[in-house]
């Protein structure tokens, strides 16, 4: 009987234990299954891949994701890891870490979707002398990397004096975490510099949801040193890199896009839609968004035309036109018309179906628009934006629509397109390190 005082222990530490795996593997079905059928099975960047020969199920490379218990990146299947949900994998790569027996690696792209990056040099220069790349773009993804890049970058483009005889030393393109931290650098070093930012201080940060849990890692960051945040908030986050370019008197030149880099006289000419620079190097820190695409229609210049929905919320009581037949543009007018306060929502699209969306969008316009919250506009385009309205062309008629706000979802220019007119050298990646 004595071998009883172990045996029930055991017993219910193997029980509670099967449990667990059990849970887990249903949990991780269902994830994958979430993801297989809205089509989101395609990694944005850099992910990993679970060698199932070597892997021993331990789960470790589970808990160290930080994007978890949010997302179910990683899940445990059969007893073996596997990337069930691979659009919500942001690349943090604490899970190879984690692994102790090496079955992961990190790759960019798949065998089926190539990822694009500039080949660029261990000191951030690209096959085009003077133009640097730095974060994201470059492959290197995570608020702290892209700092610890921005910051390199310009230490780097310091190192080479003597300066040339342009007007600047430096122009950096994009104020995300690489754009900001390289703008730190260049002012601690007291270069010739300008930032020009086509949207906001923040970059992809600032694109987050509001609330986000933002993971990151300590950084620092030049002039206010080591920045020691792992776990903070989108807003907290946005605040204080908005007090620090306060206090530091770092001048950002926001809602400014670069539109073209051109090589003279052994310099840059940096193009932009507020003026030009002349330029002795450019460091490129526009990470992998791309530029939104414009309409063209008169009016779009209006502040209350944005190419990115951020909260649902801040359109309650508000006319809202939405301009898109993808899925940002469907995703964007049902998550507005959706939220108590909203239901006066327009969506615009010129095409005759949304072809192009994934199903799973599809029926919720269809849901939505038959509650009443949701109009749709098929073969309809936007021929001028003014105040308090917009007119609309649809079967050769003009209407005039009263209207608040317009969100423009009509895709982008991918970065790639953008540094292969600068001659930036670009090579594709199927599911390589
Ligand atoms: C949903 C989501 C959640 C994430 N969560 C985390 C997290 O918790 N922790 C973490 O470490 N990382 C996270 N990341 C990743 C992280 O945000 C990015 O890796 C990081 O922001 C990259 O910084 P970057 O400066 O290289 O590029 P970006 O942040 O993309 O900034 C690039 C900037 O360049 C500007 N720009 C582009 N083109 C031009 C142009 N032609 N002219 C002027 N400006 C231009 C853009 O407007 C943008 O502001 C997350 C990413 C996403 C999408
Ligand atoms: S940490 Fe490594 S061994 Fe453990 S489950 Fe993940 S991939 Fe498999």
């Amino acid at each position: 009987m004595e071998f009883l005082v172990y045996l029930v222990p055991m017993a219910i530490a193997l029980g509670i234990y099967s449990w667990r795996r059990h849970r887990l593997h249903e949990r991780s079905l269902r994830a994958q299954g979430e993801a297989m059928n809205s089509g989101l099975l395609e990694p944005a960047s850099l992910h990993p891949v679970v060698d199932p020969l070597k892997c021993i199920g331990c789960g470790s490379c589970i808990k160290a994701c930080p994007e978890q218990p949010e997302h179910h990146v990683l899940g445990l299947i059969d007893g073996k890891a596997q990337l069930v949900s691979p659009t919500v994998c942001i690349g943090h790569g604490a899970c190879r870490v984690a692994c102790p027996v090496g079955a992961i690696e990190l790759v960019f792209g798949t065998a089926t979707r190539g990822v694009e990056l500039p080949r660029v040099t261990p000191w951030f220069e690209t096959n085009v002398p003077g133009i640097f790349i730095a974060g994201e773009l470059g492959g290197m993804g995570l608020i702290r990397n892209a700092v610890e890049q921005g910051r390199q970058a310009v230490e780097q483009i310091h190192a080479r004096r003597p300066r040339g005889d342009e007007e600047l030393d430096l122009v950096i393109v994009g104020a995300g975490p690489a754009g900001f931290a390289a703008s730190l650098a260049a002012l601690e070093r007291r270069m010739r510099f300008v930032t020009l930012e086509q949207e906001s201080l923040g970059g992809c940060v600032y694109q987050y949801p509001r609330g986000k849990i933002v993971m990151t890692q300590p950084a620092r960051l030049p002039i206010v040193g080591e920045i020691r945040l792992r776990t903070t908030s989108k807003e907290e986050l946005l605040n204080l890199w908005r007090e620090i370019e306060r206090k530091v008197d770092l001048k950002i030149r926001c809602q400014e896009r670069v539109e073209s880099v051109q090589r003279v006289n052994g310099g840059f000419l940096v193009r932009s839609t507020a003026g030009e620079y002349r330029a002795h190097n450019v460091l490129l820190a526009i990470g992998r968004r791309g530029t939104p695409r414009k309409l063209g229609a008169p009016g779009e210049e209006l502040p209350k035309v944005v190419y990115r929905l951020i909260e649902p919320e801040q359109y309650v009581g508000q006319q809202v036109l939405v301009v898109g037949g993808g899925d940002s543009a469907l995703e964007a007018a049902t998550s507005i018309a959706e939220v108590n306060g909203t239901g006066n929502v327009l969506l615009s699209y010129r095409g005759d179906a949304f072809s192009r969306a994934k199903p799973r969008n599809r029926e919720r316009v269809t849901a939505i628009e038959r509650t009443g919250r949701l109009k749709v506009m098929l073969k309809s385009q936007v021929e001028a934006i003014e105040l308090e309205s917009v007119a609309l062309r649809c079967d050769d008629v003009v209407r005039q629509v009263a209207n608040y706000s317009v969100i423009v979802s009509a895709g982008g220019v991918l970065p790639s397109e953008f540094l292969r007119t600068i001659g930036v050298e670009i090579e594709t990646k199927f599911g390589t390190a």
